[in-house]
C-alpha cells in the first residue's frame, strides 16, 4: 500500500495548527435543553442556533448511501471548498506545485493562483485520454497533489480506471479524482478504492445529478487523516443548517434523482445525434456526463446567435484542445428541442 509520509506532505503550519474550538465543539453531550454557551439569541428557533460544525446526522446519511464510513467523509460549501482545502492543507505558497490534466475544470487553477501555488498542466491525448506516465513525468519533489476530473469537464469523457489507480500507486502525494459527474457514468465510483489507497481523495457534489446546486453542498471522501486536516482548516460552520436540512431531505429522494438521471441519459444520445447531423457541427465527442462537447464551424458566432435566441450554452473554443467547441448541457426535452430548432435555423 502506498501510504504517504503525512508529516512531509502536510504544510508544517497546518500540521502544528491548534484549530478554533467553538462552543458547540466543546459541549458534545446529550440531553441539555438550556443552551447559554454560544451567545445565541434564544428567540427565532430553529435558525437562532449554530449548525453542527461536523454535520454528523447528514454524514451518517451520506455514509449509508455511499458505503463509506463517516470518518472518511468531509462535507463542504460545494466541492469547490474541498478543492481549495487541498491547497490550504498540503501546498506551501510560493514553493509547492500541483499537476493537473488540461483541459479541465477551471477551479483547480484558480485555487492554485489564489494560494500562490504553481499549476502544471499536462495535455490530454488527442482523443482526450489520460496518460498516467505523462502526468507522473510532470511531478517533482515539491508536487503535493494531482488533479484528475473523471468524467472530465469540459471534454465529458471518463478516464481509464487503471490509469487513475496507477497514479495512486506511484505518486507520493495526494491524487484528487473529481467525480462531479460520476452519477451519469456506468462505471462504479473510485470511492471503492479508498481503503487500498490512502492518498486518494474523491470529490462528489449535490450540484449536478442531485439537482441541488443552490444549496452548495459538496463531498470529499478520503483517508481519516486527510479528513482530520480538512476539519482543522475549514471554517467552523462551513455548511449552514438550511443546507444540512435540505441535503438530508434530498438523500430521501433517491428515486427522484434516479428518474432524473434516466431522463437525462435518454435525452443525451438523441440530442448528440441531432447536433452531429447539423451542417454547422463538424464533430460531437463521446461523453459520460450530462453534457457533451461539440465542434462547430464557427463556435463564437453560433454562441452569440444562440444567446440572441435566449439559449445559453458554454463557449469553450478558447480552451486547450477545444478549438471551435461548444459545451452543451442536456436539458428537459422541451429545452433540447428549442436548442435544436434554433441550431437548424442558423445560417452561417
Ligand atoms: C460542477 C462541478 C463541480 C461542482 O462544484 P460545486 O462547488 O460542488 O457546485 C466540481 N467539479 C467539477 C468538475 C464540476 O464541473
Amino acid at each position: 500500500m502506498n501510504t504517504p509520509d503525512w508529516k512531509s506532505l502536510v504544510r508544517p503550519n497546518v500540521w502544528h495548527l491548534a484549530p478554533y474550538s467553538s462552543a458547540r465543539d466543546e459541549y458534545t453531550g446529550q440531553g441539555a435543553d438550556v443552551f447559554l454557551d454560544a451567545n445565541e439569541n434564544p428567540y427565532n428557533s430553529p435558525n437562532n442556533r449554530y449548525p453542527d460544525p461536523l454535520q454528523r446526522d447528514l454524514k451518517q446519511a451520506v455514509a449509508r448511501l455511499k458505503g463509506v464510513p463517516a470518518a472518511n467523509i468531509f462535507l463542504g460549501n460545494g466541492s469547490d471548498e474541498a478543492i481549495d482545502l487541498v491547497f490550504r492543507v498540503f501546498c506551501r505558497p510560493g514553493r509547492d506545485n500541483v499537476v493537473a490534466i488540461d483541459p479541465t475544470y477551471g477551479m483547480y487553477s484558480v485555487c492554485a493562483a489564489i494560494n500562490d501555488v504553481e499549476y502544471r498542466r499536462v495535455p490530454l491525448g488527442p482523443d482526450f485520454s489520460l496518460s498516467a506516465d505523462k502526468v507522473l513525468e510532470a511531478c517533482g519533489k515539491d508536487t503535493k497533489a494531482i488533479f484528475v476530473c473523471s468524467p472530465n469537464n469540459p471534454t465529458g469523457n471518463a478516464f481509464d480506471r487503471k490509469e487513475m489507480l496507477r497514479l495512486c500507486d506511484t505518486f507520493g502525494g495526494m491524487v484528487v479524482i473529481d467525480e462531479a459527474y460520476g452519477d451519469f457514468q456506468a462505471t462504479p465510483s473510485m470511492t471503492a478504492e479508498l481503503a487500498e489507497h490512502p492518498n486518494l481523495i474523491v470529490l462528489q457534489t449535490f450540484s449536478k445529478a442531485w439537482a441541488s446546486a443552490a444549496i452548495r453542498l459538496g463531498m470529499a471522501f478520503a483517508h481519516a487523516t486527510v479528513i482530520g486536516f480538512f476539519n482543522k482548516v475549514k471554517y467552523p460552520y462551513n455548511v449552514n443548517s438550511l443546507t444540512q436540512f435540505e441535503g438530508a431531505a434530498m438523500l430521501k429522494r433517491r428515486e427522484d434523482v434516479e428518474k432524473w438521471v434516466k431522463l437525462i441519459l435518454t435525452e443525451r444520445p438523441k440530442v448528440m445525434q441531432a447536433v452531429s447531423l447539423l451542417p454547422c457541427c463538424t464533430r460531437v465527442f463521446p461523453t459520460d456526463a450530462n453534457f457533451f462537447l461539440a465542434r462547430m464551424t464557427d463556435a463564437d458566432a453560433i454562441y452569440d446567435y444562440l444567446c440572441q435566441r435566449g439559449i445559453v450554452v458554454r463557449n469553450r473554443s478558447r480552451v486547450a484542445l477545444c478549438g471551435n467547441c461548444l459545451r452543451i448541457t442536456i436539458g428537459t426535452p422541451q429545452e433540447n428541442t428549442a436548442l435544436l430548432a434554433a441550431l437548424r435555423q442558423w445560417e452561417g
